[in-house]
């Protein structure tokens, strides 16, 4: 496999420190509002990338943290409190705050046929990671105490704008945004571990600690979630092209400094949904969510098709027109698909053929409009129906679009249930008549129910 590694600003094949398996880790929401689509754009590819590994036969270890500590959106004791922002606009508590959107970004990974990280941590749960780091950098003189803060010290790390390929010089004048004035800090670039003496009044999250009552820094939960449930090594690390700097180049600062050597060899970044030439944000522009877009009648997958279009590494604008479009061409392609019979043999030698192309597409710098225009070429194939069907449903494995499921289906699901209920129902009221009607009813529709002792189940017969 070959993807554009960060670090060395070049296409470069990947090779995992272990033959077998990869340790991922994958930057996660921030809790305080819902997912917008461009949050879900570097999701979607973090998934494809994971998946695409599996298929090609690794074993995947993915963590992925929940930012639910004081969310500081920016390097320094600065911004707002966002969670507590959402505290007062929804009337509850930062935990509950972080729960409930918690919860709404997994029911959005389901609706885009996102497979959940095998470990999911939130930030609050490690706190303990993040201080047994911070005393040791504090102890080698990595890390310093001031006002009540403790920060990293950049200057200690010369390798600190590798990643970023940014210098001292560019961050005097071109990044003040990122880096605001802090009296406290040796150097301008230096980064919160822990703050005891934060601007916000009355944090209402807080630990104690050996440096004080306070929280952690942003950067610092990464580290510690990565190191913990990932170990000492790193193979690939991801995030949006917003995260190489600072988040990302703190957290090679920090754990670079608290491990001694080098901790990650692979850095993946996904780039930016744009709505009117802007990155789609959360504080800023209009908010777009998956629930809007089924709102107005869109198709979350048509919205993931659409994406899967786009190359990761290049910005991608999102107009309405853009999603008519691809959702017009994702329905036709998935039409196609599900007229597809179960009929004939399965030639295997052309699946091979075309799960290796599909295999070779995503490997090639994770082409995922390529291995897209693979099914229609499989489509157009003159081989028979079950061997199309066949290589797209492997395929599907990979890219999660729902192509051989009918969307009756899921309707049907709760249809067939609600009707066995009303049968059960009919059955106690000893109106066998009716309950012989819905048996009847769902056999016509292809669905033979099986009663058992343990109640009534249903096979669909093809
Ligand atoms: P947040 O919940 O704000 O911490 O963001 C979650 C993830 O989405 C991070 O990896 C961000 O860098 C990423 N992200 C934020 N805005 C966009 C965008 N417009 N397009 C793609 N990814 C984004
Ligand atoms: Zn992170």
């Amino acid at each position: 496999m070959r993807f554009y590694n960060t670090l060395h600003k070049k296409i470069e094949d990947f090779i995992p420190r272990d033959k077998n398996n990869v340790t991922m880790y994958t930057c996660g929401p921030t809790v305080y509002h819902y997912a917008h689509i461009g949050n879900l754009r570097t999701y979607i590819l973090e998934d494809i990338l994971e998946k695409t590994l599996n298929f090609c036969g690794y074993h995947v270890n993915r963590v992925m943290n929940i930012t639910d500590v004081g969310h500081l959106t920016s390097d320094g004791d600065e911004g707002e409190d966002k969670m507590s922002v959402a505290s007062k606009r929804e009337h509850k508590s930062s935990l509950e705050i972080a729960d409930f959107y918690t919860q709404a970004f997994f029911s959005d990974l389901e609706k885009l046929n996102l497979k959940k990280p095998e470990t999911i941590i939130k930030a609050s749960d490690t706190i303990d990671e993040y201080i047994k780091i911070i005393s040791d950098l504090l102890e080698k003189g990595f890390a310093y105490k001031s006002n009540g803060n403790v920060y990293f010290d950049t200057a200690k790390m010369p390798n600190y704008y590798e990643l970023s390929g940014r210098n001292k010089e560019d961050l005097v004048t071109a990044v003040r945004d990122d880096i605001k004035e802090d009296d406290g800090k040796k150097n301008q670039e230096d980064f919160g571990l822990w703050f005891t003496n934060s601007k916000f009044e009355n944090p209402e999250l807080v630990w104690d600690s050996p440096f004080g009552k306070g929280y952690p820094g942003w950067h610092i939960e990464c580290s510690g979630i990565s190191i913990k449930y990932l170990g000492e090594y790193l193979d690939i690390h991801c995030g949006a092209e917003d995260a190489v700097f600072p988040h990302h180049t703190n957290e090679i600062a920090q754990s670079e400094a608290y491990l001694g050597h080098k901790w990650c060899n692979y850095w993946l970044h996904l780039s930016f949904l744009n709505l009117n030439n802007l990155k789609m944000s959360k504080s800023t522009g209009e908010f777009i969510t998956i629930d809007t877009l089924i709102k107005k009648g869109y198709d979350p997958l048509a919205y993931k098709y659409f994406v899967l279009n786009g190359y990761y590494h290049k910005q991608l604008d999102f107009t309405y027109e853009n999603l008519d479009i691809a959702q017009k061409s994702y329905k036709r392609l998935k039409n196609k698909v599900l007229q597809l019979k179960n009929t004939g043999n399965i030639d295997l030698e052309i699946e091979n053929e075309y799960i290796n192309k599909f295999k070779d597409s995503l490997n090639n710098d994770l082409n995922t409009a390529n291995a897209l225009s693979l099914i229609y070429d499989v489509l157009k194939l003159n081989v028979s129906d079950a061997t199309k069907r066949s290589i797209i449903a492997k395929m599907d494995e990979v890219l999660g679009l729902s192509l051989l499921e009918t969307s009756e289906k899921k309707m049907v699901d709760k249809e067939i249930t609600d009707l066995i209920n009303k049968r059960n129902e009919y059955k106690k009221q000893k109106n066998f008549q009716k309950a012989d009607e819905i048996r009847d009813e769902l056999l016509s529709r292809n669905i033979r129910l099986i009663d058992t002792r343990e109640g009534t189940t249903y096979e669909i017969i093809n």
